[in-house]
């Protein structure tokens, strides 16, 4: 691997940043009471939980009391749906859509095979959903709708306020995973009427193993985890306090630098595209260019092979992500790209690459010449052409 590494996969996971890491550190040491004792090793640290919870709910404009710590974004999904289902049982369809993580779209088809009746609503050849067919889907029936706030393959932002705001006046309870969008995009509870919406720390800055689950006040909802009274009796087991400060951090900083970020990090995204697309021998973007994270593209080379550029990418010291087959440890092509219609021939050539504010223009200068040899020199080999 070449010296130079650049890191352009910051929606698989982002590096923790020092600062987040500088206030962890007491919580292994000194700080090590349990936020539940009543003696002064607890309170002491009790008083750390409850200054992070402050910090994650203003990232969403949100109340503290509305902010749930978990184990990770995964967890936070699963707790929103499972909760509101096991909370109403006599209702039996969720709505989602084609295009959500695992983490909804696998959960859902569990439901499934279950009995529930599930509705995954399309999207366009921009990977947008359709508010209509969302209209058309509700039914007396429907227990939950479950959209996802930002796409993480394409970085597409999915119509969130008009979508919670028609799914609440049937007075059904709306779910949206924003772990990609938390601290990318601003985000306001008070505005935007969701009831529960999901983050997870690893994305923006704080370690792997925490995440949040906001819940509306006046939302009810089953724990999913079951025991000790933590969490409001909404969430059991022993609060993870050193990781919990750690995402307190992250996003005080995240809603800090949000609109600095999304101008400067947009713009390192835009040249990346910008000179892929005008210097490549054939490549286009996926998604909704006008609706999109400022730190995602998701480029797709026609004729060649998603893994092989990211194998070649690797080895020059390049970590970018791919929609195609085996990348992921599935079998599959990008599910998502399928749904938005993208021809076989793009999906299987297809390369993500998410940017944070620690990437510079150097990394840009770097990907753009790697990519482009390793473009030419995948198509030398390629058997595929249109002639
Ligand atoms: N939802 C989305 C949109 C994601 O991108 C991810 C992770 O990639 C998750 C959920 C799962 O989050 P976690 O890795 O914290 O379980």
């Amino acid at each position: 691997m070449s010296e130079r590494t650049v890191y352009a996969d910051n929606n698989a996971t982002t590096m923790v940043a020092p600062e987040v890491k500088d206030e962890m550190m007491p919580f292994f040491t000194d700080l090590y009471g349990n936020p539940s004792s009543m003696h002064i090793f607890g309170g002491q640290v009790k008083k750390h939980l409850d200054l992070a919870r402050e910090k994650v709910a203003s990232l969403i404009n949100a109340e503290p009391s509305e902010i749930i710590f978990t184990s990770c974004g995964t967890e936070s999904d699963n707790t929103a749906i499972n909760g509101i289902l096991t909370a109403n049982p006599g209702k039996k369809h969720i709505i989602t859509t084609r295009v959500e993580h695992p983490a909804v779209k696998n959960l859902c088809q569990t439901h499934a095979s279950n009995g529930y009746r599930v509705t995954e609503l399309s999207v366009d050849k921009k990977g947008q959903v359709d508010l209509d067919e969302l209209r058309e889907s509700l039914d007396e029936d429907t227990a939950i709708v479950s959209m996802m706030w930002a796409n993480n393959e394409t970085g597409v932002i999915f119509p969130i306020d008009e979508a919670a705001q028609l799914v609440k006046s049937k007075g059904i309870p709306f779910h949206t995973d924003a772990v990609q969008a938390a601290g990318k995009i601003t985000i306001d509870a008070k505005k935007t009427p969701f009831d529960l919406l999901a983050i997870s720390g690893h994305k923006l800055h704080a370690p792997k193993g925490i995440g949040v689950l906001f819940v509306r006040k006046g939302t009810s909802i089953s724990p999913l985890i079951v025991g000790g009274h933590q969490e409001s009796g909404r969430r059991a087991g022993t609060e993870n306090i050193p990781y919990i400060a750690g995402l307190g951090k992250a996003c005080e900083i995240a809603l800090q630098n949000i609109n600095n970020e999304k101008v400067d990090v947009g713009k390192l995204r835009d040249r990346l595209e910008r000179e892929l697309l005008e210097k490549a021998i054939d490549a286009s973007v996926n998604g909704d260019i006008n609706n999109r994270l400022p730190n995602t593209t998701n480029i797709s080379f026609k004729y060649i092979e998603g893994e092989s550029i990211l194998l070649l990418l690797s080895a020059q010291g390049i970590a970018a992500s791919s929609g195609s087959a085996c990348t992921s440890g599935s079998l599959e092509p990008s599910h998502v790209l399928r749904a938005m219609g993208v021809p076989f021939t793009r999906v299987h050539g297809s390369v993500r690459f998410s940017l944070s504010r620690f990437n510079t223009d150097e990394d840009i200068s770097i990907i753009v010449d790697k990519m482009l040899a390793i473009e030419k020199r995948l198509r030398e080999i390629s058997p595929f052409t249109d002639d």
